[in-house]
């Protein structure tokens, strides 16, 4: 199948269209219309097979994951999305495999009235790089670096149940429980969350390379510190009742990645009116601790469990 009927098949035909889009897929490039009350966000994610799933994952769960991961971004920023554009490479023009692609694709591209105006197609090993773009009101977007000592750290969801479901496929189980695939695969980016965040939140970030790691990044760029409370930790039923040790739980918590839940803090102050606003649109959010003074992640743990912190979290390169 040629290229141009792959774009206008698969995507050009599927896509939603919504109000800033003036030109979409046909042009040289896109003409989105802007306002000057907002900030344009915009975010991209490759996800290369193998690497970022599992070669033997759906077409289906890759077009879903590949805008979820980036959809994710967005809600970190509590920006609404907008529009995306996808840069598509194929070992090749495999139908059934577009197809299934492109419903995966669109079933949350049509949940949250992103359009697709633009892309790339290509002939090479299997590769998904979506970028996305949203607004947020001027000036409003919520960062990595307001954290200050003394605010309360927030999870939303649960933690681990992607990373105990990637370490099972990984093994060869052959009974994966489905709360775990459905959160590797299909994970919900939090972009109703992030848009409750907007004046309360401190400092936010999405959890992608796990709660540890993505959380030093909050330190990191707010100048201060953080203490987890390891028992604090949110850990859903199903893994909650695995037959692996506490500790190993509190490890796919910490470090396991692939969440996309968001982490953020807020002032004492705040905390109530947040959860409120949180429990509003159900959804779920623990408090896993507090920022510091100082510059180190530490944890915690009342019954004294043993984390070793120099393994946690996923990075490309190492
Ligand atoms: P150009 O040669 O100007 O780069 P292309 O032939 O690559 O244009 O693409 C033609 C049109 O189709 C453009 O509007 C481009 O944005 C769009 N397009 C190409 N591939 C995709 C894709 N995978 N998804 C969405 N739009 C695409
Ligand atoms: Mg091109």
């Amino acid at each position: 199948m040629p290229e141009f009927d792959i774009i206008r098949r698969y995507f050009q035909e599927k896509t939603h269209r919504n109000d800033i889009v003036r030109i979409g897929i046909g042009d040289d490039a896109a003409v989105l219309n802007i306002q000057t009350d907002t900030n344009l966000v915009v975010a991209v994610d490759t996800l290369v097979a193998g690497v970022h799933f599992p070669l033997n994952t759906t077409p289906h769960d890759i077009g879903f994951k590949a805008l979820a991961v980036n959809l994710s971004d967005l809600a970190a920023m509590g920006a609404t999305p907008c529009w995306m554009t996808l840069a598509l490479t194929l070992p090749q023009a495999d139908e059934l495999w577009l197809s299934e692609f492109s419903k995966g694709l669109f079933v949350l591209a049509d949940k949250f009235h992103v359009a697709l105006v633009g892309g790339d197609t290509t002939q090479g090993p299997l590769t998904i790089s979506i970028q996305v773009g949203g607004v947020v009101t001027k000036d409003k977007a919520l960062l990595r670096s307001g954290a200050k000592p003394g605010d309360v750290i927030l999870v939303t969801g649960m933690l681990g149940d992607a990373a105990r479901g990637l370490q099972l496929l990984q093994q060869q189980d052959s009974d994966i429980p489905d709360e775990y695939l459905a959160q590797l695969n299909r994970p919900s980016p939090r972009i109703a969350a992030g848009q409750q965040l907007l004046d309360v939140a401190t400092a936010c970030i999405d959890i992608s390379d796990g709660l540890y790691s993505d959380l030093s990044h909050i330190t990191t760029a707010s100048g201060v510190g953080a203490i987890i409370e390891l028992e604090q930790l949110p850990l859903s039923p199903t893994l909650r009742d695995d037959a692996i040790t506490q500790s190993e739980k509190y490890r796919l918590a910490l470090g396991g990645g692939d969440d996309y839940e968001l982490c953020f803090t807020v002032s004492e102050s705040q905390l109530a009116a947040t959860q409120t606003r949180l429990a509003d649109i159900e959804v779920p959010c623990a408090v896993i601790g507090c920022i510091t003074d100082g510059n180190s992640v530490m944890l915690h743990s009342s019954e004294g469990s043993e984390i070793t912190t120099d393994t946690l979290g996923y990075q490309h390169f190492t």
